[in-house]
């Protein structure tokens, strides 16, 4: 089945470039945000936007979703008149928001019971890789289904390892975040301790970037958001601590105790009225900001 036509659901700082990027590799690309303010920007990349959900759930080959939380990609696979009714041709959705594995399995059954497909295939790699096509996805679900959405997979990354069954994409990119998430924390605490002690922090990164103390915190996140002052990665803390959040309650769900995985979590919620959920992420490694300090 071939797809030449992809409805983009979420036009936000991650869909909006996948949008583009699909449109630019040839695809017809049909999108839809919520908010109106999306569209302007959408139409200028050669997207065309729809006014109702349903139209582009009805009119693509194959889908894309770029939502905040797994209760959104809910209310789109399941709105009424929408995918589940629809018996024209099989759609593949590919669903690039962080979200529950739990959630994506349920709404994969639904949709597979409706002749569709979901798979979870979250992203890394920012509103650039998005804008780019140089994501890194890691999808989970049949092997089929992921052969069937390959070369909008290959539209939109550098590379797409299918890791395993439904759910399994979800899986993998809360363990990535979870560890970004402590990444921050830890950062930040080390740099204000090499400026407490008196060496500058520009001095202590230089030199932990060449040794085993680096990350892709260190190596990537600090230089260009922090030491900038810019905090513009287009991230934003509350999605960070959704992730955190999910990464927990999946570690509860397997009966497992993450002691310090927890305290990160308690980190991320405490500087809740210094950082924002609207503030950029980059903003917890701000080692120079005593109001992030936790
Ligand atoms: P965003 O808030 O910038 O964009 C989300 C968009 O979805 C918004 O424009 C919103 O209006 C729209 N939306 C919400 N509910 C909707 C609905 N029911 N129907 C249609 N549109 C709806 O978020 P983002 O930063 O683009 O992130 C999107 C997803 O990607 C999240 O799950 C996030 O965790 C994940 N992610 C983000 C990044 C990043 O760097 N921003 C990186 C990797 C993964």
């Amino acid at each position: 089945m071939t797809i030449a036509t992809v409805g983009v659901v979420g036009l936000g700082n991650m869909g909006l470039g996948m949008a583009a990027t699909l449109a630019r590799k040839g695809f017809t690309v049909l999108g839809y945000d919520l908010s109106p303010v999306r569209r302007p920007a959408a139409e200028a990349a050669g997207v065309t936007t729809l006014n109702t959900l349903n139209e582009v759930l009805q009119a693509a080959d194959a889908l894309v979703f770029s939502l905040p939380l797994a209760r959104d990609v809910e209310a789109v696979v399941t709105a009424e008149g929408g995918l589940l009714s629809r018996t024209d041709r099989k759609v593949v959705v590919v669903d690039t928001s962080t979200s529950d594995p739990g959630t994506t399995r349920r709404l994969a059954e639904r949709l597979a019971a409706a002749g569709h497909a979901l798979l979870d295939a979250p992203v890394s790699g920012g509103p650039s890789g998005a804008a780019e096509g140089t994501l890194t996805m890691m999808v989970g679900g049949a092997e089929a289904d992921y052969a069937l959405a390959r070369p909008v997979l290959e539209a939109m990354s550098a590379r797409a390892p299918h890791v395993g069954p439904s759910g399994a994409g979800n899986i993998v990119k809360l363990v990535n975040n979870l560890l970004v998430a402590a990444h921050l924390v830890t950062t930040g605490e080390a740099l204000r301790l090499s400026e407490a002690a008196g060496l500058s922090a520009d001095e202590a990164v230089k030199v932990v970037n060449t040794a085993t103390g680096r990350s892709a915190i260190s190596e990537v996140m600090v230089p260009r958001w922090v030491q900038s002052g810019t905090f513009d990665s287009g991230f934003s803390a509350g999605l960070m601590r959704k992730d955190v959040r999910l990464a927990l309650e999946l570690a509860a769900e397997c009966g497992i105790d993450l002691p310090l995985s927890a305290e990160v979590k308690r980190i991320w919620q405490a500087t809740q009225d210094a950082i924002p959920d609207t503030a950029d992420f980059t903003r917890m490694a701000d080692y120079r900001d005593p109001k992030g300090a936790h």
